[in-house]
């Protein structure tokens, strides 16, 4: 029986590990993917604090992992499938079969990137659509590539990919960014960066690969070709939260409804970083998320069992 399962080894997930672990509870991570999470595929961080000059985001979640296992964190690659609770135990069942019982939760399964919903998004996935400019910008060396979307995601994946791209077109909905001040004041000054402002994308073309994006400008109706040979979508994200089953209040968009304490409406099951809804998704709050859940779940411990 552990005290503390974590559901989602990101910043929030990882940071509950290492206050949980030190705090002499029996934790551990289960994580689907890659731990670390979203911020493996980010690849330069620069407004997480102690780190000056910034940070690789493969880094950063390394060193995040080092220093919570270091504590005695376990860490489980599987993916959580559903929770059941009975009395005060909650059983964590997951694809494989297995099943580990736990005396709370910390649910840190964090987001994935929201589709477009276009005609060819899905048949150019791989092929020159991608959601992941650290994980695929280097295949655009030279080439066109559009970025869609107007937040800091877009943004800032838009200067990561002039790296490589002789030319990047942001294409954005409205006639301003929702990104902050200093990401939108860069992609401005960069040559290789044109906005295309008021538009949205209606077709992503091509054969084998993609050669066009097909653009409608919102407020003339106007319809215009874009030649690109990269498709990078960045329009928000979709909480992990489709195995709670009801077991966890949710907004209207799916995000995990909590307390200041990270308390969810269950019980013993707490939610930290980008799975819950709140103003800002930050490396640097998703910390904080998870040090407050990590101190919430050893207090319910203390006064439940
Ligand atoms: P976001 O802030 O939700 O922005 C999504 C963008 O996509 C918005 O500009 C939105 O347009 C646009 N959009 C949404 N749905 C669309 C659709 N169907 N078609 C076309 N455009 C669409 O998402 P994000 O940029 O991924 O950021 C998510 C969170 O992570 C935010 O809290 C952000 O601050 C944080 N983040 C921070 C950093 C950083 O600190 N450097 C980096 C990355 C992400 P509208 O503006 O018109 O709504």
């Amino acid at each position: 029986m552990y005290d503390v399962i974590i559901i989602g080894g990101g910043p929030a997930g990882l940071t509950a590990g290492l206050y949980t672990s030190r705090g002499k509870l029996k934790s551990l991570i289960i994580e689907k993917g890659l731990t670390g999470g979203l911020v493996t595929t980010t690849e330069w961080i620069e407004n997480y604090p102690g780190f000056e000059e910034g940070i690789m985001g493969a880094e950063l979640a390394q060193k995040m992992e080092q220093q919570a296992k270091k504590f005695g964190l376990e860490i489980l690659s599987g993916s959580v499938t559903s929770i059941s609770i009975s009395e005060k135990i909650k059983k964590v069942k997951l694809e494989s079969g297995e099943e580990y019982e736990t005396k709370s939760i910390i649910l840190t399964s964090g987001a994935h990137p929201r589709k477009l919903k276009v005609e060819g998004e899905d048949q150019f996935r791989g092929k020159g659509v991608s959601y992941c400019a650290t994980c695929d910008g280097a295949f655009f060396k030279g080439e066109r590539i559009a970025v869609v979307g107007g937040g800091d995601s877009a943004i800032q994946e838009a200067i990561f990919l002039t790296k490589f791209a002789e030319r990047v077109y942001v294409i954005h909905r409205r006639d301003q960014l929702r990104a902050e001040k200093i990401l939108q004041e860069r992609a401005f000054s960069n040559p290789k960066i044109e906005i295309v402002w008021d538009s949205v994308v209606e077709k992503i073309d091509g054969d084998d690969n993609i050669k066009s994006v097909h653009v409608r400008n919102v407020k003339t109706e106007k319809k215009s070709l874009i030649d690109v040979q990269g498709v990078f979508i960045y329009i928000g994200y979709t909480p992990n939260t489709e195995f709670l089953a009801g077991l966890a209040n949710l907004d209207g968009d799916n995000f995990i409804i909590t307390d200041e304490n990270m308390s969810t409406s269950s019980p013993g099951i707490f939610a930290a970083g980008d799975v819950r809804r709140k103003l800002t998704k930050q490396i640097a709050t998703a910390v904080g998320d998870g040090a407050t859940a990590g101190v919430a779940a050893e207090k319910y411990i203390e006064e439940n069992f």
